[in-house]
């Protein structure tokens, strides 16, 4: 007997982006605890790590000989340079996940998510997480203190072009309170699992509760 928990649903692809300091690391980090069935991608940069970031759970840190032999031999999904280093997103770990029937869960920026929906666009939901205002995003980003002044100044400066490609995601969601963001992202997430398209088991359900027709 078949039940609507059991409808097999194929896995989707959902991207969070948004400038530097709008509180996406945060909001990814309070939904990967709570929703079990979504899984990180983790990318593979040539920056160096930031105190606190472990190898294989923020990043594979790699140098960009490395970097450049993943991209040679088709291994990433995407890849783009943000600022002075690279970032790309293995393929292999996304597929498995995907085949699986997981959620996969990027934090790419706008040029990663445009590679991403040319390769994949039924399967990707995309959110643009908005700083609430510019003070509070300089503020953010001084307070991480974790890279250098001149680093954070160049951030600041980059945060304007990304912001300037928000109307190419699905969904905005204006980073005024983690709480009420991350329960945002969560409804984006309930109602994109529901899509028609997305159950792929649908039919079994309906012909056991129906019959043939
Ligand atoms: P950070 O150095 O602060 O961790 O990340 C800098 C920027 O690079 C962020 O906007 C982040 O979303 C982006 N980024 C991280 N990983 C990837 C990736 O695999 N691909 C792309 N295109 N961007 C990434």
């Amino acid at each position: 007997m078949n039940n609507l928990t059991d409808i097999q649903r194929r896995g989707l692809m959902l991207v969070l982006s948004s400038p530097s300091g709008a509180g996406k690391t945060t909001i990814s980090k309070a939904l990967l605890e709570r929703d079990g069935n979504l899984t990180l991608s983790v990318s593979a940069t040539t920056r160096p790590p930031r105190p606190g970031e472990v190898e294989g759970r923020d990043y594979f840190f790699v140098d960009k000989n490395a970097f450049d032999a993943m991209v040679a031999a088709g291994e990433m999904l995407e890849h783009a340079q943000v600022f002075e280093n690279y970032y790309g997103t293995p393929k292999k770990p996304v597929e498995e996940a995907l085949s699986k029937g997981r959620d996969v869960l990027f934090d790419v920026d706008w040029q990663g998510t445009q590679q991403l929906r040319e390769n994949a666009r039924d399967d990707l939901v995309s959110i643009f997480v908005l700083p609430p205002s510019k003070e509070e995003l300089e503020r953010r980003l001084f307070a991480r203190a974790q890279d250098s002044e001149d680093v954070v100044k160049k951030r600041m400066a980059k945060a304007n072009e990304e912001m300037s490609h928000h109307s190419e995601y699905d969904y905005i969601i204006i980073n005024v309170d983690i709480e009420e963001s991350v329960s945002q992202v969560q409804s984006v997430l309930t109602a994109e699992r529901l899509k028609l398209e997305r159950l792929v088991g649908l039919r079994n359900f309906i012909t056991d509760m129906c019959g043939e027709r």
